[in-house]
């Protein structure tokens, strides 16, 4: 039984006091223990909702992380860093990552395959434009993306992976994917994941959908066999909406 997670990525806002009087807004309205709820935030108040979030059942993710332990990378944070402060989980690879800091399959894989070593557990975002959508190229597109983004990742270490399928298009822009092309899509990189692993890990791996989710569409996509929860922008940085997600 997969446990879905959802997952708010708060993306370059609030502050640290506005992040931890949202965690004290919403910790005690929190009541849907099927899924694990997660917030995605900024590096300079992890520590702080680390401490906020104690006792809760929220946990944590940070947006991104460097592939390498340490060394002359400025401003970069490493995986040695979050572990330190006890972050669970990393974004890897979302959207605006690769299209606005260089993001490539190339470091997606290193970056996965170092949180992993260091037991962070990577969300891996996968998906595709617009333009690759009209021109019937979807699928070929997720299928590279998660092919290289599980290089040489081993069968164990993949089951831990959650893979966000997240199109372009539908990010921060209000157009949803429909439910059922979410999941088609989603059945679909299951099907790639199967055909690298196995039945058994394809059966294991978590797969959110991610774009333009919000708490009036939130039910509808998670009746979807295939997938395991929501990563969300936009909704989650308001309490309430955060709290309706997660409580769907
Ligand atoms: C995201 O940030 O991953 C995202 C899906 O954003 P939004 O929900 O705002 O589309």
């Amino acid at each position: 039984m997969r446990k879905p997670i959802i997952a708010g990525n708060w993306k370059m806002h609030k502050t640290i006091k506005e992040a931890v009087e949202f965690v004290n807004e919403v910790k005690d309205k929190i009541n849907n223990t099927d899924v694990e709820a997660v917030i995605c935030a900024p590096f300079t108040m992890l520590t702080e909702l680390k401490k906020a979030t104690e006792g809760t059942n929220i946990k944590l993710a940070a947006q991104n992380m460097h592939f390498e332990e340490n060394g002359a990378f400025t401003g970069e944070v490493s995986p040695l860093m979050l572990k330190e402060i006890g972050i669970d989980y990393v974004v890897i690879g979302h959207s605006e990552r690769r299209q606005y800091f260089n993001e490539t399959d190339e470091t997606v894989n290193k970056k996965t395959l170092k949180a992993i070593e260091h037991n962070i557990m990577p969300i891996v975002c996968v998906g595709e434009t617009l333009e690759e959508r009209e021109t019937d190229k979807t699928k070929d597109v997720v299928k590279v993306q998660v092919e290289e983004a599980f290089k040489s990742v081993s069968s164990e270490d993949a089951k831990k992976v959650v893979i966000a399928y997240e199109p372009v298009w539908a990010i921060g822009t209000g157009k949803t994917a429909s439910s059922k092309d979410a999941n088609d899509v989603i059945g679909y990189i299951r099907e790639v994941i199967k055909n690298i692993y196995s039945e058994d890990v394809s059966e294991e791996v978590r797969i959110q959908y991610g774009g333009s989710v919000k708490p009036s569409n939130v039910e509808e996509i998670m009746n979807e066999d295939d997938i395991d929860g929501a990563l969300v922008g936009g909704a989650s940085l308001n309490p309430a909406d955060y709290v309706e997600l997660v409580n769907f």
